[in-house]
């Protein structure tokens, strides 16, 4: 049976704009993340929902947590915004359950860590925020998804939109479809679906640009590569990954 995810793009209409780039909407980016995050999910093999169909629709946030009933996995999508004008801030955060419950603390860590690579961020963590008034989450999303036997469910922030570099990033439809590839995988191969071919180094199941743009980048030495996707990159199998690698796949693409 597939595995059944819920994605939440975290606000509606035109909400949180960012004080340093006015067209960057929190809303819109995070509603792009989600619709280009479920279509890779949905390559991978899983089944995916999201909790609205419009980006101008609103929905309670425990009411939305609801919705991950009889799914796997609830994600929603942020991204973060001091409250004292600092525009220095820059960290990736995904909110775990309070208690780790279902060993949660995993699965967050790997999609922190696998956020904070693709973006080039340097410090990423799983936090908890548990509520002042009892034994539950303190976020209404994460709450709701918990109420109705979820068993894993997080907040994701993409950096805060507060900094200028983060926000201009995010600003990138490439970038999110590059984003939207490596949450897709990561949260593929926790779930043990592990797509293989050669030269399909964000192991979306298929050879496309975003390949390409990944080898390239890891030779220019701006990202780098865990030791699979290095096997993958690595086209004419010399045990290195250099131009002739990409040139390969250049031509696999043509
Ligand atoms: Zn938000």
């Amino acid at each position: 049976m597939k595995k059944r995810i819920m994605l939440d793009a975290g606000h509606y209409g035109k909400r949180n704009q960012s004080p340093i780039l006015p067209e960057y909407y929190e809303s819109e980016r995070m509603w792009l993340l989600c619709e280009l995050l479920a279509k890779e999910l949905s390559v991978l093999g899983f089944e995916v929902f999201k909790t609205r169909e419009s980006l101008s629709k609103d929905l309670a946030v425990v009411e939305r947590g609801k919705m991950a009933a009889d799914c796997d996995l609830f994600l929603s999508l942020h991204s973060n915004a001091t409250g004292n004008g600092n525009t220095k801030t820059d960290r990736v955060s995904v909110y775990a359950p309070f208690d780790g419950v279902n060993e949660s603390h995993t699965l967050g860590k790997i999609l922190a860590s696998t956020v904070a690579a693709c973006m080039d961020i340097k410090e990423s963590h799983v936090k908890t925020r548990k509520s002042d008034k009892g034994d539950y989450d303190y976020y209404g999303v994460m709450r709701g998804a918990r109420s109705v036997g979820c068993p894993l469910y997080y907040i994701i922030e993409h950096s805060f939109h507060t900094n200028e570099e983060a926000a201009k990033w995010l600003m990138n439809d490439v970038n999110l479809k590059s984003l939207a590839i490596a949450e897709a995988t990561a949260i593929a191969i926790y779930f043990g679906l592990e797509p293989f071919i050669k030269g399909d180094v964000n192991q979306n199941g298929k050879l496309d640009i975003y390949d390409a743009i990944l080898i390239k980048r890891a030779i220019m030495d701006t990202i780098r590569l865990s030791d699979r996707q290095l096997g993958l990159a690595d086209l004419n199998c010399d045990g290195k990954l250099n131009t002739y690698d990409y040139i390969a796949m250049k031509k696999k693409l043509m």
